[in-house]
């Protein structure tokens, strides 16, 4: 039987990998600390035999007293009001994470493949974003943390398998939205969902000209997959090339939940992106992957999955 170990197994992206891989029929180590997974994500896994939860934080040296043939390293602190909290930890997790993960990968043999971000591209000067290009990112603005702790580990991880030999893949992964985001984290999707659900005005920063391309969850846990399976040492972007401005966003969210909400806006925060949207020609190639979830389809059960959790909160009527 194969296992793998997921960092990160009980955040967003995280949990939806630990499904997918049990599914797959392999056993799944869950590693987490929890200052932004959340139990609750895996809660449904946890009386499984093939299911093993972990607490502990991966930038603290870390011992596994079993074989491990994949690590599926994505724990960090993810969305900009998270690592403006958290940027200490954020950068530990990068680089110390990082490579206590790739540690572990050469002494027990198994293929990493790293959780690397969009972000590497910083405010991009090329549109849509290829991975030859190398981005634009102010080392050290508020968002510099997130940003250069992932370039850094993109970096290591590429040294590991260069000097070490050590089995590696690199998924670049755009704005991805789905159920089991965390409601508080601040990122654009669970923010004006729930806004919209509770009649709140839609917090759009700056003019909302800025422009996302969103991926619904289930697209790029396929991707990601695919790419572990695959040859592909360099990196790769999976994202959803669907663009849109915030403001276009928000007005669709309005739509969708038919919400009377309004729009008001507030500060860009600083160094907020112009402009995004991934080119997939690579994984389209290689991994003969692309996005078959539609916007409105991935967002109607996303608003789905907050509207429930608002209901459990009582901060909607059943
Ligand atoms: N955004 C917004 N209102 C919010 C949250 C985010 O207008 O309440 C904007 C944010 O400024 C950015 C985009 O939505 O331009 C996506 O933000 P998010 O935090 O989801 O992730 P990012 O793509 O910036 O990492």
């Amino acid at each position: 039987m194969t296992t793998v170990a997921v960092t990160g197994g009980a955040g967003f992206l995280g949990s939806h990998l630990c499904d997918r891989m049990l599914a797959e029929g392999h056993r799944v180590i869950c590693i987490d600390n929890f200052i932004t997974g959340r139990r609750a994500n895996v809660e449904h896994l946890a009386d499984r035999d093939d299911f093993r939860l972990l607490e502990h934080d991966i930038s603290q040296p870390f011992f596994l007293d079993e074989d491990v043939d994949y690590i599926l390293h994505f724990a960090s602190p993810a969305s900009p009001i998270d690592y403006l909290e958290l940027p200490i930890q954020t950068l530990k997790v990068g680089s110390l994470g990082t490579h206590n993960m790739l540690g572990l990968a050469k002494t027990k043999g198994a293929r990493l493949l790293l959780a690397s971000t969009s972000e590497v591209y910083g405010d991009p000067l090329v549109h849509p974003q290829p991975e030859t290009y190398w981005g634009n990112v102010n080392p050290v603005g508020p968002r510099g943390v997130y940003d250069e702790a992932k370039r850094f580990a993109e970096a290591m991880v590429m040294a590991y398998h260069r000097v070490h030999g050590v089995e590696t893949r690199i998924v670049r992964i755009f704005n991805t939205y789905g159920p089991r985001m965390r409601p508080r984290d601040g990122r654009v999707v669970p923010a004006f969902i729930q806004q919209a659900l509770t009649g709140e005005p839609l917090t759009v920063f700056g003019d909302g000209s800025q422009t996302r391309s969103f991926c619904f969850v289930d697209d790029l846990v396929e991707g990601i997959y695919r790419l572990l399976l695959s040859d592909r040492v360099e990196p790769t972007n999976i994202g959803n090339p669907g663009e849109m401005t915030i403001l276009d966003f928000a007005r669709h969210i309005t739509r969708l939940t038919g919400s009377e909400s309004e729009i008001s806006f507030r500060d860009l925060p600083t160094d907020d992106p112009k402009i995004r949207q991934p080119d997939i020609s690579v994984a389209r190639d290689v991994l003969g992957w692309q996005p078959r979830v539609e916007l409105d389809e991935g967002l109607l059960r996303t608003i789905e999955y907050f509207r429930q959790y608002l209901q459990e909160e009582g901060r909607l009527e059943a």
